[in-house]
């Protein structure tokens, strides 16, 4: 079974209760781990699968909830960075028509440093770039660069998604779109929410989306459509892997169970790389990655929610 690395921030999410979308009047709040890498970690692990989290967090007593969350999940800590600067905290509140109020105090995740001593055990193994928020500057984006490119010069597999965050770029988004085309043209997998594949697109229909999004370099692209599914494209063929039906409470996580599950399944192969253009094959995998996605909807918060074998099984019979 292959290593799977995960890039990028783990972070504290601070969530208001019953306040509706505005953060002024919001006086109660709820402390979640947050970050969808650390997620991704989370879902590997869960189901049976070897995680290594490469992130960095303060020193203090949210980092060290943190980290403490990554531990009792089984995630492999050894590339864990801590600083003195304080842990990253994201306040949010959300009315019940999904809109949102949104506050960051970036701290810790954008510390985190490159160390080339790392690069020889990505060999043979796979990296999930999935940040939201490595591509807005300081050492992280730097590091995060640089993990791509031993990735890359060690022919290890590598998985894209980059989990744009409309508060984190308003008026930048031509920025972001940059910023994103050198993993697209790289990457084995990209995964995509369906505004991400659109953004960096340019088109609104999904299979016009897709042929840009091929045409950059990507091999494998699956778009979460929520209830609906997964869109699957491997460039030759394309189409909608319905997800299973279910009560959802809180679609947190979801996307980071679904694609955590996606590497697990394909970390058990020799060569992840080879099934890329095969279609038949891949969306066996997206059936059982959209259980794992659904799964996470059934109950509150994101980590907590994440499916092990026995849930994946009993959903999937
Ligand atoms: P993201 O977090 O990337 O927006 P989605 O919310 O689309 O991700 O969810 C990821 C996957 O989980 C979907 O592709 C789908 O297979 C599954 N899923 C999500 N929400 C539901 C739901 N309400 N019912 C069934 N499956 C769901």
């Amino acid at each position: 079974m292959k290593k799977i690395f995960c890039i990028g921030e783990l972070l504290i999410d601070f969530v208001a209760e019953n306040q509706g979308s505005d953060l002024r009047k919001a006086s109660v709040f709820t402390k979640k781990p947050g970050g969808a890498p650390a997620n991704v970690a989370c879902a590997i692990s869960r189901l049976g699968g070897s995680s290594t989290f490469i992130g960095c967090i303060g020193d203090d007593p949210f980092g060290n909830f943190l980290e403490q969350i990554l531990v009792e999940n089984e995630v492999d800590t050894r590339h864990l960075q801590k600083t003195d600067t304080f842990t990253t905290l994201a306040f949010v509140s959300i009315a019940e028509n999904g809109e949102r109020d949104f506050v960051f105090s970036r701290g810790a995740d954008r510390e985190l440093k490159y160390l080339p001593k790392i690069k020889s055990e990505f060999k043979g193994n796979m990296l999930h770039l999935g940040a939201a928020t490595a591509l807005l500057g300081g050492p992280l984006e730097s590091a995060y660069g640089h993990y791509f490119f031993d990735g890359l010069t060690e022919r290890a597999f590598i998985s894209f998604d980059p989990n744009f965050r409309q508060d984190l770029w308003k008026r930048k988004e031509e920025a972001f779109i940059k910023k994103c085309i050198p993993f697209i043209e790289k990457s084995h997998l990209c995964k995509f929410s369906l505004e991400e594949a659109q953004l960096l697109s340019g088109k609104e229909d999904l299979m016009e989306a897709c042929t840009v999004l091929h045409n950059l370099g990507t091999e494998a692209i699956v778009i979460t459509l929520g209830k609906e599914g997964t869109y699957l494209s491997t460039g030759t063929r394309h189409g909608i892997i319905p997800s299973i039906a279910v009560e959802a409470v809180d679609t947190t996580g979801a996307g980071d169970a679904f694609i955590g599950c996606l590497l697990y399944l394909l970390s058990a192969l020799e060569d992840p790389s080879e099934v890329m253009g095969n279609f038949e094959f891949l969306m066996e995998m997206v059936r059982t990655a959209n259980a794992a996605g659904a799964l996470t909807t059934t109950q509150f918060g994101a980590i907590p929610s994440l499916p092990n074998q026995d849930d994946l099984k009993a959903a999937l019979k």
